[in-house]
């Protein structure tokens, strides 16, 4: 593929941050006793929509550096996917198909891998800009652990969003003003091929 998508800097920033989620996911499932395994679900099928331009650039890194037929194979999914779940979401449906990057239940892309993919499973809270505060309680199988307690640890969400409007701020600029808003699913971000700004300035 051609060439780097991302400054080397903001990278290193998503890079981070991720290797950070990961560290504070493992503390809750620790604590919780919590884990993926011998898990029977996988929730790799969930409808998700991702919102910055960093973390599909991000995810163009990881399939950019796949050996060609690898990549085609991820597109002939992600073409799939977005055709049924056009035609779901036409019947009124929330689309509950597998993620084109899941090989054989896991992840194809796994260092690359949104925002949203590393917080699923724990419980977690956030911090909304007027001031209210929404938890998350985690996925089905965390809720059998902590049914329906309130006052369990959870991972704090605000800061690593923060972080991640710092970082879409820090690449794009003033161009992130008069972008369109991005709020796709992997697969759509997979056919589109990485984001290009050729027509802003
Ligand atoms: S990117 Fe990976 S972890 Fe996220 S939904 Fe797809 S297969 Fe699952
Ligand atoms: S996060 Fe929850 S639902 Fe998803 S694989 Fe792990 S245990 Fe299963």
């Amino acid at each position: 593929m051609s060439a780097p998508l991302l400054p080397p800097e903001i990278s290193s920033r998503i890079a981070a941050i991720y290797k950070e989620i990961e560290e504070q996911y493992d503390v809750v499932a620790q604590e919780l006793g919590f884990s993926c395994t011998g898990c029977t679900d996988n929730c790799c099928d969930s409808y998700f929509l991702h919102h910055t331009y960093s973390e599909w650039a991000y995810l163009w890194q990881g399939l950019a550096e796949l050996a060609p037929e690898k990549r085609q194979e991820f597109e002939r999914r992600a073409r799939d996917y977005v055709a049924r779940s056009r035609e779901a979401l036409a019947h009124g449906e929330r689309p509950q198909i597998m993620c084109p990057l899941n090989d054989a239940g896991l992840c194809g892309l796994y260092r690359h891998r949104l925002l949203i993919c590393r917080l699923h499973g724990v419980p977690s809270a956030m911090t909304r800009p007027d001031g209210r505060q929404l938890l998350f309680p985690g996925c089905f199988r965390c809720q059998e652990i902590t049914g329906d307690r309130q006052d369990v640890v959870r991972m704090e969400r605000t800061p690593l969003f923060q972080e991640f409007v710092r970082i879409e701020t820090a690449w794009l600029g003033q161009k992130r003003k008069v972008l369109p808003k991005v709020k796709m699913t992997i697969a759509e971000m997979i056919i589109q091929g990485p984001p290009h700004f050729s027509h802003c300035r």
